[in-house]
């Protein structure tokens, strides 16, 4: 056991009926519900609050039809947390779904990989392909922040705190990041988008939103290899993520879930 060992949740915020073709390159022959949580977590220790991820907010709800449950900032405050007052985001990537409440924690420094700020703005974004799952005014207002101070760049792995690191993933988007977190259980990593579903990694088949396959399918390896077991791989989108791990308290249960 590790000097830091933090606690770790997932907090659902948004839902998407979908079907399992939308969630695997090239579709799927046996076609059927595969529905798409959407969520964001909170590490915690003693010293430390990191929120991985900001969420969506209503107006892009809207756009992509996606059902917004709570806003982000419900979401935090259902575990005592202040979107407002939150020191440290890490954001795994600039997707809409991952950066798209950044607003709401006007303290907060962003961690991202220097990769995905130049994905973002960059050639590929001609593309409508590489580009559907990024909103402009999401990336323009990081921008912003780079320019306000805020955002904090990464090239690769990188400690945050004790037993808090990045790690570059690539493959859905150029910088996709995951966070290791060391808890009571072990090494604990949260793949966001590096693994949408268990059924990503554990078949071997990629989510069709993808910038590089090899590096999507190499990044599974890399879970493998920082998490303890790969029962200690916490999938982005996954609504089992909520049927596997206990809820911390009976309210909480279908809402949130403890990872550590
Ligand atoms: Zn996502």
């Amino acid at each position: 056991m590790s000097a830091a060992a933090y606690e770790i949740y997932a907090i659902k915020y948004a839902h998407h009926e979908r079907t399992a073709s939308q969630n695997f390159l090239g579709g799927d022959p046996h076609d059927g519900p595969m529905p798409m949580d959407y969520f964001v977590w909170l590490v915690r220790g003693a010293e430390v609050e990191v929120v991985v991820d900001t969420g969506f907010n209503a107006a892009a709800a809207a756009r992509r039809q996606r059902q917004l449950l709570r806003p982000v900032d419900e979401a935090l405050a259902l575990m005592g947390v202040q979107a407002a007052s939150v020191r440290d985001v890490v954001i795994t990537h600039l997707h809409y779904d991952h950066v798209g409440s950044f607003d709401l924690f006007p303290q907060a420094a962003f961690h991202v990989q220097d990769l995905e700020m130049q994905y973002a703005t960059g050639r590929n974004m001609r593309h409508d392909a590489l580009r559907h799952a990024f909103e402009v005014e999401d990336v323009v207002g990081m921008v912003r922040n780079v320019y306000a101070g805020r955002v904090r760049f990464y090239a690769g792995d990188a400690q945050l705190f004790p037993g808090i690191s990045v790690h570059l993933i690539g493959g859905h988007t150029m910088g996709l990041q995951v966070v290791r977190v060391a808890t009571r259980r072990g090494h604990v990593v949260l793949a966001s988008d590096a693994s949408h579903y268990y059924a990503n990694m554990g078949e071997g088949r990629p989510f069709p939103i993808v910038y590089n396959v090899g590096d999507m399918m190499d990044g599974w390896g890399k879970l493998r290899d920082l998490a303890d077991s790969p029962a200690h791989i916490v999938p982005g989108h996954d609504p089992l993520v909520l049927e596997r791990y206990p809820a911390p308290s009976k309210e909480l249960a279908g809402i949130v879930a403890r990872l550590d």
